[in-house]
């Protein structure tokens, strides 16, 4: 058999999984002498042995990888002989650059759940055991690169087991740098709110007794504090709303493991393979409503165990567990100990610690099937820091600030976006806080310090605020709908023109006022506006979007000239006459009162109306009955206008108003009459495409479109004829955004468009 030498490379998320070590161990078994080492771009190899053997071997990495490796590319090339049956893994061929040096938290993997509950092990319920191929990793580094010294575990230190583990490559946990035993690792300890520790050699099956008997834990988890009750208890379902402020909003639910998860919802092959994932998102899916967390849950948001503490908890409890955020209100995530009891003390009843840092903050990522794809929701835990690969190479790093709402930022560097964890809301101190210290977290990883800085066009966002604020930095303004549509054109490696269709709640559009049902031509770093909605007036600006019978007043007044048969519509009887009255003055004079497109603002105004809601009690609440309302079985839609004279055309949906209001009359049902709705917005979506569109292919993003029922009738009514692209890697709303404003940022450097007023140097 012929000897030969091949040097192969590996590309795609190889560093950091255990990659090296599963080499080495396929060397080993075909005979194969040679070395691994890592790479900047992946791994490389030498590989030295008989062609049937080295075949073996590129099967091997074309066909397996540990489970939280990507690879995306396998490229041999012959090299000269060389003798020898030695095979090395090269720790001397350390990379110059950072850029894939940092791994995402990976999921508890099958080899140590199973040592885990294996009496015999000697981690037996060790609720921190981890290996090369799971653990925590970006939540608890300090900076680059990634080992233990630079983590939080640096304070642990490795006992002579678990250190001889470390060293060896045959070891599974070979250069694990979050490695520890019980003799040597992180502890748990139970609290009382009072800062009081309880005694007890079982701290998890003291706090699963705890939540078995109706009262509420909090949790310290991989990424931050997670609050813990019986799903299956009404009761500690209630207490803890009422605790936490939160009366409607539905929670997550943790389930032991798929088979419960079947019990709870209704599961596709694609959803049960997400639960699984090593990223173990919260996944959407339709509920059994066995549990009764929410009224009316048609959606249940349900997620599998991803670390050993989870298990345990979850075996220990044998129930399903609602597991939402440690917070108050708005705030983020509590992540420190003496934190939590400061803050959570009032909702929990009993306080579950360890002694391991974390270091950032990583919030459950949200994932959802829409259209037969997933669609992620919210990138966080499971993703971050994950490069999003590029077709275009940034001659230098840019730093996208992102939007306001759900607020992520992302980092450009090399031909890679690097998106930051989810942040929230940038409403208070504290979340702008932990935005301006993930960013400056997420620049070290990187090892750059990006001058280039882009915005979102809103000049009162805080992340606007903070691009202008930074000193010497270039800032490019990029319109919201317009890094909506790009963010789908940077995940495509597409650059235009497209028809692209962004609806969202709101956005700060060219001439001042609020757009968010727009239709954009994009072409590169340009935009054309080809339509949009009718405006409708907000009475009171954000105090009309947490109280949406002002929407839905201005809708209805706009519609019937002013002369709405308020009478008879439910929602108006339990308002105060007076309360119209001034909302009607406001609109009257336009007083504190600016006209908005967004289609979030359509689906709040006729939720509000036929749901009888005036209030939304969390964003978006109106917005997300009013889409679950929707029959599935009704096709029935209302009739649309086209207004074709107008630059750019518009959307008059003052019809749809009409017969929204004949149907209620009518005594309709809520449920008809959504489906309807979303029916007939799905058909003046298509039929503008079809206008508008010409032969370019459609992009779809914005907030509105993690609506499965509204994408899934667009898409139906597009395709085959037309090519339709959605967000796949990164979320749809505004959490995507970053990635969108990267691109257009890059494309107009590369066009030396950038506007020489938008080039401020401080
Ligand atoms: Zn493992
Ligand atoms: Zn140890
Ligand atoms: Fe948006």
């Amino acid at each position: 058999m012929a000897r030969l030498g091949l040097h192969i490379e590996v590309r795609g998320t190889v560093q950091g999984v255990g990659y090296r070590p599963f080499v080495y161990q396929a060397a080993h078994r075909f005979g194969i002498g040679g070395r691994v080492w890592n790479h900047p771009r992946g791994v490389s190899i030498d590989a030295h042995g008989p062609m049937d053997a080295l075949a073996g071997l590129v099967t091997t990495l074309r066909c397996g990888a540990p489970p939280a490796a990507r690879v995306t590319s396998v490229a041999c090339t012959e090299i000269a002989f060389e003798e020898g049956d030695a095979f090395v893994i090269d720790e001397s061929a350390v990379s110059g650059e950072r850029r894939v040096s940092i791994p995402a938290d990976l999921a508890t993997c099958g080899d140590c759940l199973r040592e885990l509950f294996d009496p015999a092990d000697r981690r037996y319920r060790y609720p921190f055991t981890n290996c090369t191929n799971c653990g925590p990793r970006y939540s608890i580094v300090h900076g680059a690169p990634y080992d233990r010294a630079n983590t939080s575990m640096a304070t642990f230190r490795m006992c002579a087991r678990c250190q001889r583990e470390y060293d060896s490559p045959q070891d599974r946990r070979f250069h694990a740098q979050p490695n520890a035993c019980p003799d040597c690792g992180p502890t748990l300890a139970t609290v009382t709110p009072a800062g009081q520790e309880i005694a007890t050699p079982e701290p998890i099956r003291f706090a699963a007794r705890a939540i078995r008997a109706g009262l509420i834990v909090a949790l310290k988890g991989l990424g931050g504090f997670h609050l813990a009750c019986d799903a299956t208890s009404a009761t500690a379902v209630r207490r803890l709303r009422e605790r936490k402020h939160r009366e409607t909003k539905p929670f997550a639910i943790m389930v032991r493991d798929l088979a419960e998860a079947d019990r709870l919802a209704v599961l596709s092959d694609q959803e049960r393979a997400l639960l699984t994932s090593v990223e173990r998102p919260i996944v959407l899916a339709q509920s059994r409503e066995v549990l009764r967390c929410a009224p009316d849950d048609r959606l249940i948001g349900v997620f599998l165990p991803y670390t050993p503490l989870h298990h345990l908890l979850l075996h220990d409890a044998g129930v399903p567990l609602v597991m939402t955020s440690g917070n108050v209100s708005d705030e983020p995530m509590v992540t420190a100990n003496a934190e939590a009891l400061a803050q959570l003390g009032d909702i929990a009843d009993l306080f579950l610690v360890h002694d391991r840092e974390i270091v950032t903050r990583v919030d459950d990522s949200v994932v959802r099937v829409i259209g037969g794809a997933p669609a992620i929701l919210r990138r966080s835990r499971g993703y971050v820091p994950r490069a999003i690969e590029t077709r275009a190479t940034f001659d230098e790093p840019i730093l996208a600030c992102g939007a306001h709402l759900k607020n992520t930022f992302a980092i450009a560097t090399g031909n890679n976006v690097f998106l930051g964890p989810h942040i929230g809301d940038l409403e208070n101190l504290a979340t702008f806080e932990a935005y301006e210290t993930a960013i400056e977290r997420m620049k070290d990883f990187l090892g750059v310090s990006p001058r280039v800085l882009v915005h979102d066009l809103h000049p009162d966002y805080l992340s606007t605020r903070y691009a202008l604020g930074q000193p010497g930095a270039r800032t490019i303004a990029v319109q919201h709908h317009h890094a909506h549509i790009a963010s789908v054109l940077a995940e495509h490696g597409l650059e235009g023109p497209v028809l692209g269709i962004a609806y969202d709640g709101t956005g700060f559009g060219l001439d001042g006022t609020s757009w968010g049902g727009e239709f954009l031509i994009v072409d590169g770093d340009r935009f054309e506006r080809a339509a949009t909605f009718r405006p409708i007036a907000l009475a009171g600006g954000d105090l009309a979007i947490r109280q949406p019978w002002r929407i839905a007043l201005a809708l209805l007044d706009d519609a019937f000239d002013g002369k709405p048969p308020l009478g008879e519509l439910p929602l108006f009887r339990e308002l105060l006459s007076q309360e119209i009255d001034i909302v009607r003055h406001m609109l009257a004079d336009g007083l504190n009162t600016t006209p908005a497109r967004g289609i979030g603002r359509y689906f709040d105004a006729v939720g509000a109306l036929v749901l009888g809601m005036p209030v939304a009690r969390y964003e978006g609440e109106v917005a997300l009955r009013w889409n679950l309302a929707a029959r599935d079985d009704e096709r029935g839609r209302y009739p649309i206008v086209l207004r074709d004279g107008a630059s750019p055309l518009e959307v008059d949906p003052r019809t749809i108003v009409h017969g929204v209001v004949d149907d209620l009359l009518a005594g309709a049902g809520a449920g008809t009459i959504s489906a309807r709705f979303h029916n007939t917005l799905a058909e003046a979506t298509i039929e503008v495409a079809r206008a508008r569109r010409g032969d370019l292919p459609v992009v779809l993003s914005g907030g509105c479109f993690a609506n499965a029922r509204l994408t899934q009738s667009i898409l139906e009514g597009l395709q085959p004829e037309t090519r339709v692209f959605t967000n796949r890697r990164v979320p749809p709303g505004d959490g995507g955004i970053a990635l969108g404003q990267i691109h257009i940022a890059a494309a107009q450097l590369r066009a030396g468009t950038v506007a020489q007023e938008a080039l401020v140097c401080a």
